[in-house]
């Protein structure tokens, strides 16, 4: 049986003419995509090619120059961020300090204003998926990096929303606890049947987790198909190059 976290319908994502510059310098050029409803897509590319930003539009944090960011068929780009049903992980999953491990979980429901009782039931279903039951109490200065990322998956989940959104949550791991977490922020994507839209700029990450792979460079789009496409039939050399393999 599914453990459905979301209570509503499954969304998609789609992005049309997605246009971003700062001071004047075109950093995504008129993208084109589309994220099915409970898939996995992955942003894959080289540093600076305009994966984050992209995120941070669909988010709502920055706001595009040009083009349609639509969630279920309906354009979001002027909904204010905490409307379009999406969280968030970053890179550096800023902890309060100050907070345990249960507070650091259920702040932004406190925040909304969800009662105490059912804060209460929502923190528990998301410890046991995240396997922080014995660490309520902890303070994060207490945990290793592996269960403080665990508790920013928490917080990211508890929320309850159909998107999320990750930029490089992994890239302060060691190699194997990447592997390890990669394995299970996509088992836990698949049970609670989220959409997700994970930024990486490692190939091994995106070809294991992935959906779909849409593979940028230069603020566009150079490949956009499921793993295998991209391995067995790279349509230009930077594709080859990029996913390492045999051109
Ligand atoms: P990636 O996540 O793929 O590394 P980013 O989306 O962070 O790439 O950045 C794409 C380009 O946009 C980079 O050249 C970066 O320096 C630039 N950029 C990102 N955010 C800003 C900003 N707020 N102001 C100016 N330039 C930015
Ligand atoms: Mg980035």
């Amino acid at each position: 049986m599914r453990a459905t976290v979301v209570e509503t319908s499954l969304s998609g994502v789609r992005v049309e003419h997605l246009t971003k510059a700062f001071d004047g310098r075109v950093v995504v050029d008129h993208i084109a995509f589309e994220v099915g409803a409970g898939e996995l897509c992955v942003l894959l590319g080289p540093s600076g090619c305009g994966k984050s930003t992209t995120l941070r539009l669909i988010a709502g944090l920055e706001e595009p120059n040009f083009g349609r960011i639509l969630i279920d068929d309906a354009d979001v780009v002027a909904m204010p961020p905490k409307d379009r049903r999406i969280s968030m992980v970053f890179q550096s999953y800023a902890l309060f300090p100050h907070l345990d491990v249960a507070e650091n979980i259920v702040f932004g429901l406190k925040v909304r204003g969800v009662p105490k009782a059912e804060r209460a039931d929502r923190l528990m279903r998301v410890v046991a998926l995240t396997g922080l039951s014995d660490y309520l109490d902890r303070k994060p200065s207490q945990l290793s990096g592996g269960q403080r990322q665990r508790v920013a998956l928490a917080r990211a989940i508890v929320g309850e929303q159909p998107i999320c959104l990750m930029d490089e949550p992994l890239s302060n791991l060691d190699a194997q606890l990447r592997g390890e977490m990669r394995l299970e922020i996509r088992a836990l994507q698949q049970r609670l049947g989220m959409t997700m839209i994970y930024v990486t700029h490692d190939q091994i990450e995106a070809m294991t987790m992935a959906d779909r792979v849409i593979l940028m460079k230069d603020g566009r789009i150079e490949q956009n198909g499921v793993p295998a496409d991209l391995y067995e039939r790279p349509a230009t050399m930077f594709t080859a190059r990029f996913i390492g393999a045999p051109a």
